[in-house]
Order: structure tokens, then C-alpha cells, then sequence
């Protein structure tokens, strides 16, 4: 059982693994589709789901039930249920608790996936989406009506770091019936516990900082017992939605070395946004760690630290920030975060290409703005490499 006592450290480390009679140390990956019954009365009750235990990889896997618990004990909930993607984790909580004629309120600045999957597919079910500013509480319950079943954010968000008052919100959807569903992504558990403020379900990609590593895709869902361990894992379990045991396996071992790097990116990204600050080539810098971002309070009043995402402003519009992008030597021009190579993306052009030039506007997301995603490498190395064309 998960031991609650135990230190977030010891715990990303030691949660959920029982070791079979071989005495293995490391976590088996268990490569099997299904499993095996004493007999026809074992069979049927497993079926039946009277009797625990393992029937088919599509329900359950050790391999991914040891990520699931360990998971579950860093976000401090009762439950979590692996999903293939971080998408699929927030379709399979809106395919279990919501039906046509529910309505969601959501931040503008989330992910572009969800956007469309709320603003596109969600609406040919008759599930309807209002997008909404993600730091003013205000516009969120104007927004509100009486079909409202869901609120739903990401903070800090992506790219400008703005970020969202979890309490605030989570009472505003109490007080109206609704859950409050974050996606913790650019966080994790090491660095903020939404749950822990107030949120109902907590969403994952872990795809990105939970392997950490950039090797597989998967997501997961936490949250209570009922919803998530019986309704979304039922959900899971019906429309396929689960993921392999070998990409469970692969997270599990990118959260023992979770706090560490979490820690590890919120230095680097930090040190990144104070040089980029002093840089007279640069025009703004939107990172929550700098005492100039206008959500600097309440950041430090919900996270612990920072994160490793840091976007900037550069003078001369696309011409100069491509010329920045295009001058690294070493970053990856590549739209993905969270892994241990530190990436570089102009957001205008492609994570937020497909908006209107008025959605670009109105997002803030300008011509200018550089979206740096600190990896672990030397951050001096990093630096320099931004450096070249910035300086030139
Ligand atoms: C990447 C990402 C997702 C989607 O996750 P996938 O694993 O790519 O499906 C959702 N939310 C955020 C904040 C992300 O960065």
C-alpha cells in the first residue's frame, strides 16, 4: 500500500511496486495482453468483476498499475488511471462525466489539442465550450450557466506563463456544481499539488516532464476513488484509451528522478529569463520566477517552484526571432518541452499557427515571442547558443 508518511522523494521512487517470487529489484515490464485463471469459477469472477485481478492489458497491467500508485501518491489523490496520451486522459474524463447538453468553461490558454478537441468534436456531441481568460475569476463566472458541469485550465500556461488561481476557482466551481479539472503538466506534482488546492481531477501528458526524457507518449488522469477509479477507468477500460506497459514502465522510472530535474529545470529556466531580462534585444520576458511577472505572488503562493519554460519578446518581429532560432547550434527546433534537451519554438508560426491573426492578438502570442523550454544540459552552453543571435 502506498505509505502517505513517506516523504514526495521517497515516494517517487518506492510507491507501488510488490516484487513477485523472483525477488527482482527493478519494476518488471509485464508484456502480456492477458492473463491467466485457476479456473472456469476464477474466470467468471473476474469477469464479473467480483474477484480482483488482472484479465486483460486493456483494463489492467502490473507495470502500469505500479505507475498509476505512484502517481496517484505524488499528486496526493485516491486514484489514477494511465491513459495513451495526455489527450486521450482529457477525453476519456469528458466521454465518462459529461453528456450533450453539459457545458464546459475553459481558459483560452491551454493546449491546442484540447482546444479543438473541446471547440470542435466535444460540440458536434452537444457538449458546449465558452473560453475564457485565464487570470481573471470574474470573466470565468460571467461565463458560467446553469448546463456548466466543468471548468477546465492549465497553469502555468503555454507559452505566456499566465497563471490561474487554483483556490479562487476551484471555489467558484463548488459553489456551482462543477469540477475543476487542471492540467498539471507544466508543473507536475513536484513543483505544485492542484489537488491539494481545491481541484477535483488532475490531467497528465506524460509525454513530457514525467518520462522526461522525450521517449514515449502517454498520459493519466488522478482524482477520487468514484470518479476516477470507477467512472474514467471504466471509460478507459470500454473505449481502448489505455496505454502500453512499456510506455508505463518508462514513466514510472522518469518520476524517481522527477523532483530532482523539476528543481533542476526551475534553475536553469530561471537563470535563462534573468539573462534574457538584462538583454537589450529583448522587449519582455514572460516567466512566473521573475519578480516583474504580474502573477509572481500567487505563483509562489501555489508552486514551489517555477518551471522550465521560459518565452520571450524579441525587437524585430519574426525576421529577428527566426534569426535567434536559427543561430542555435544546439537547442532542437522542436515544438515538444519537458525533456532533458532544451528546445526552441517560434509559437506564432507553429504551436499557434492555425489561430486567426485576431486570436494571435488577443492571446498575446506577437511575432517577436521566442518560447524557450529548458533542458538539463550546461546552462551556459544554453545560453550562449541563445546568445548568437540575439547579439548578432
Ligand atoms: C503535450 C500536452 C498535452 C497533450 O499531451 P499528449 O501526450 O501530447 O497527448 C496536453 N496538455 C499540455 C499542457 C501539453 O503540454
Amino acid at each position: 500500500m502506498i505509505n502517505q508518511s513517506y516523504n514526495f522523494a521517497t515516494q517517487a521512487i518506492r510507491t507501488g511496486h510488490r516484487r513477485t517470487p523472483e525477488q527482482e529489484h527493478g519494476e518488471p515490464i509485464f508484456t502480456t495482453s492477458s492473463f491467466v485463471f485457476d479456473n472456469a469459477a476464477q474466470a467468471a469472477a473476474r469477469f464479473a468483476g467480483d474477484e480482483p485481478g488482472n484479465v486483460y492489458s486493456r483494463f489492467t497491467n502490473p507495470t502500469t498499475k505500479v505507475f498509476e500508485q505512484r502517481l496517484a501518491a505524488l499528486e496526493g489523490g485516491e486514484s489514477c488511471v494511465a491513459t495513451a496520451s495526455g489527450m486521450s486522459a482529457i477525453m476519456v474524463i469528458c466521454v465518462a462525466l459529461l453528456q450533450a447538453g453539459d457545458h464546459i468553461v475553459s481558459s483560452r490558454s491551454i493546449f491546442g489539442a484540447t482546444t479543438t478537441l473541446f471547440g470542435k468534436y466535444l460540440t458536434r456531441l452537444g457538449i458546449e465550450t465558452s473560453f475564457v481568460g485565464q487570470t481573471d475569476v470574474h470573466e470565468w463566472k460571467a461565463a458560467i450557466n446553469t448546463s456548466t458541469r466543468m471548468l477546465f485550465l492549465e497553469t502555468p500556461s503555454n507559452p505566456l506563463s499566465e497563471i490561474a488561481d487554483i483556490r479562487g476557482l476551484a471555489a467558484l466551481a463548488h459553489e456551482n456544481d462543477c469540477l475543476l479539472v487542471v492540467d498539471n503538466c507544466f508543473c507536475t506534482p513536484a513543483l505544485q499539488k492542484p489537488l491539494s488546492l481545491g481541484a477535483d481531477l488532475i490531467v497528465h501528458s506524460a509525454t513530457k516532464y514525467l518520462d522526461g526524457q522525450g521517449r514515449i507518449v502517454g498520459g493519466a488522469v488522478v482524482g477520487d476513488q468514484q470518479r476516477v477509479g470507477e467512472d474514467i477507468f471504466s471509460a478507459i477500460r470500454t473505449t481502448g484509451s489505455c496505454i502500453s506497459p512499456f510506455n508505463a514502465w518508462v514513466a514510472l522510472k522518469g518520476l524517481e528522478t522527477l523532483d530532482l530535474r523539476m528543481k533542476a529545470h526551475s534553475d536553469q529556466a530561471m537563470e535563462i529569463a534573468r539573462y534574457l531580462s538584462d538583454h537589450p534585444r529583448v522587449e519582455r520576458v514572460y516567466y512566473a520566477g521573475l519578480a516583474s511577472h504580474p502573477q509572481h505572488e500567487l505563483a509562489k503562493q501555489q508552486q514551489s517552484g517555477f518551471g522550465g519554460v521560459v518565452s520571450f519578446v524579441v525587437k524585430g518581429g519574426r525576421e529577428k526571432a527566426w534569426k535567434v532560432i536559427d543561430s542555435t547550434r544546439m537547442l532542437s527546433i522542436t515544438a515538444n518541452l519537458g525533456d532533458v534537451k532544451s528546445t526552441i519554438t517560434h509559437p506564432a508560426t507553429t504551436t499557434h499557427g492555425r489561430l486567426s491573426d485576431e486570436q494571435r492578438a488577443q492571446s498575446g502570442i506577437s511575432e517577436g515571442l521566442i518560447r524557450i523550454a529548458a533542458g538539463l544540459e550546461f546552462v551556459d552552453d544554453i545560453i550562449a547558443d541563445i546568445s548568437r543571435g540575439l547579439d548578432a
